[in-house]
């Protein structure tokens, strides 16, 4: 039986186009028309949509590739001189109020490709290799596999965003991460050339990935064992459960704010001696239920968003001598900060 497939799996929250966004074919930077084949162009896009934290402005361009021959000629010829950010789900960052004075690459809204390359046949060959977009729901990739029989990426069932962001952040959970089922992956460097690498090539550690700067994941080969669906289901409702006993999920948040130290006690924890649990700063909150979730309570800025993180930390390091560093990316006007 060939069980090789090419299925489209639907993000569950593409972002509807708002009344203040503009679709438009070209785009004028410096009195030069851009025009990118395979693309959707929008101007003045809001950001917080697309964002779990639904915090920020918006972004100047929203450039959604609906081809991976679109996003490569589109990575070939970006202006050299615009400020450029990758959007994925929009799960780990933090835009500021003003937006992004830049063109957004938005990989969430049409790359959403999974494929089957390769099935277990013999003793041997005991895995699957599945190829999916950077696009692609780390959701949905994991229901896609739990229904082909295919094992090894249930803790992804419970982190919001894409594959991309996921290889990027090596987003991980409950003793897993990215880094244990990548086998290859596809990247386009600054000129939109394709590179296979290896995911030792980008030294995925905690929370990070060493991607080379103006690169980008375009694609992303993982190796699979075979599994049982109903016991896959069932780890899944498992790792869900904990999830929703223990963490914020009514509110948006970015999920974890701050990388647990190398050592000694979690985040959660140092927040909480530090007397932080349920802080607040205008609409925003260091969650009852998890100190290291900070909330949007409702209509809450990046400003105040801002102010709460650096207030914990201070709170953090003066009463426990830690310095805790950010998980999350902060996107101002002209580009992102991300802390290693
Ligand atoms: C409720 C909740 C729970 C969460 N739980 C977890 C958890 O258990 N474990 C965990 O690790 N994380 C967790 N997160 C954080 C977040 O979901 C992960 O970090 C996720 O992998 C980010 O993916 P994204 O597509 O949303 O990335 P984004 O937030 O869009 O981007 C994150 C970074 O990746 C870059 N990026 C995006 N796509 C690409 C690409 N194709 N190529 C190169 N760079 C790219 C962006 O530029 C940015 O630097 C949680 C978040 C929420 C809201």
């Amino acid at each position: 039986m060939n069980l090789a497939s090419k299925t489209s799996v639907k993000l569950e929250t593409r972002p509807e186009f708002s009344d203040s966004e503009t679709r438009c074919t070209t785009l004028m930077v410096n009195k030069q028309e851009l025009t990118f084949p395979h693309c959707h162009v929008i101007a003045n896009a809001p950001l917080a949509t697309r964002t779990t934290w639904r915090i920020g402005g918006p972004a100047r361009w929203l450039v959604q590739p609906t081809s991976q021959t679109g996003l490569q000629h589109l990575w070939k010829n970006l202006p050299a001189d615009l400020p450029i950010l990758l959007l994925g789900g929009g799960s780990n960052l933090l835009i500021n109020d003003d937006g992004f004075d830049g063109i957004v690459v938005d990989l969430v809204s049409y790359l959403d490709n999974i494929k089957i390359i390769d099935t277990p046949t013999h003793p041997d060959k005991s895995f699957f290799i599945i190829e999916a977009d950077a696009g692609v729901s780390t959701r949905a990739l994991a229901h896609f596999c739990r229904k082909q029989g295919i094992d090894g990426i249930s803790f992804l069932a419970g982190i919001p965003g894409t594959l991309g962001g996921a290889v990027k952040m090596n987003a991980g959970a409950y003793g897993k991460e990215m880094v244990d089922v990548i086998s290859e992956l596809t990247l386009l460097d600054k000129s939109g050339n394709p590179h296979i690498l290896i995911p030792s090539d980008l030294e995925m550690t905690y929370r990070s990935s060493q991607i080379p700067a103006g690169w980008m994941v375009a694609s992303v080969r993982l190796k699979l064992p075979p599994g049982n669906p109903e016991a896959i289901r069932n780890q899944i409702r498992i790792l869900n459960k904990k999830r929703s006993s223990s963490q914020p999920l009514g509110y948006p948040s970015a999920g974890s704010t701050f990388k647990n130290p190398d050592q000694g006690p979690l985040a959660w924890q140092l927040i909480d001696q530090a007397g932080y649990r349920g802080k607040k700063v205008g609409q925003a909150q260091v969650s009852e239920k998890h100190s290291n979730f900070l909330i949007n309570l409702g209509g809450c800025s990046a400003h105040d968003m801002m102010l709460l993180i650096d207030q914990t930390r201070h709170a953090v390091a003066q009463s426990t001598g830690f310095h805790l560093k950010l998980e999350v990316g902060i996107v101002d006007k002209i580009g992102l900060r991300t802390e290693n």
